[in-house]
């Protein structure tokens, strides 16, 4: 299949033909219909796998398609779409694949990119008045609650990338906290290249009847 088969729609094709990005991979392929769709998943991925796309893009086409039904609701710093990732380095990279892939969507989504090591007074800034796509460490994600400058309560979307990793970096207790923030209701999206007990656990409580991708 290509990105049009998949539902994709007109402004993230056209931004996917500048960057040269001729077919979806394997993981593109099966997870984009199934994130359209609404499905909970589990998929095992690698970094260089595409995984990035393969849940921004129709994590973007649901903002946007919700951005043209109804005004814009975030007053307060909400949230609507979380992206955990284990380190800093991935969640500069994440975000900076969001933000390029969303060009011709003209500023209508914000993503703002969170993380430890550095001053949380940038981040707090960039938070207020509602951000459509965090991307967060999970240790300056808590802290920023803490401080009030972001709530976790209308998250639609969760995804929890490079799961096995942000486990085995003792972020265990974190993720716990994060998790009994976030609205039951939601949808859960899960990648991890690796499947030891303990993303197994988290697979089991965190998500609903998921689809589960294997390449
Ligand atoms: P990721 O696994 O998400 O870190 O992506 C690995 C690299 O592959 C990134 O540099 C992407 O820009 C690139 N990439 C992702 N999807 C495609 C695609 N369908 N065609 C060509 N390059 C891609």
């Amino acid at each position: 299949a290509n990105f049009t088969e998949l539902g994709l729609i007109s402004p993230l094709l056209a931004r996917l033909t500048e960057l040269e990005y001729q077919q979806p991979t394997p993981i593109q392929a099966q997870v984009i219909p199934s994130v359209l769709a609404g499905r909970d998943l589990i998929a095992g991925a690698n970094t260089g796998s595409g995984k990035t796309a393969a849940f921004a893009l129709p994590m973007l086409q649901h903002l946007f398609l919700q951005q043209h039904l109804s005004s814009k609701s975030s007053k307060g710093n909400y949230v609507t779409r979380l992206i955990l990732v284990p380190t800093r380095e991935l969640a500069k990279q994440v975000a900076d694949s969001i933000k390029s892939y969303a060009v011709h969507f003209n500023g209508a989504i914000k993503t703002v990119a969170v993380f430890g090591g550095v001053s949380a007074n940038t981040q707090m800034l960039a938070l207020r008045g509602g951000t459509d796509i965090l991307v967060a460490t999970p240790g300056r994600l808590l802290d920023l609650i803490s401080s009030n400058a972001i709530k976790l309560d209308r998250v639609k979307t969760l995804v929890l990338d490079e799961a096995d990793r942000m486990l085995s970096l003792g972020f265990t207790d974190e993720l716990s906290a994060l998790l009994g923030l976030l609205p039951k209701n939601k949808q859960t999206l899960l990648f991890s290249a690796t499947f030891p007990e303990q993303v197994q656990t988290l697979t089991q409580e965190l998500l609903n009847d998921p689809v589960e991708i294997q390449l």
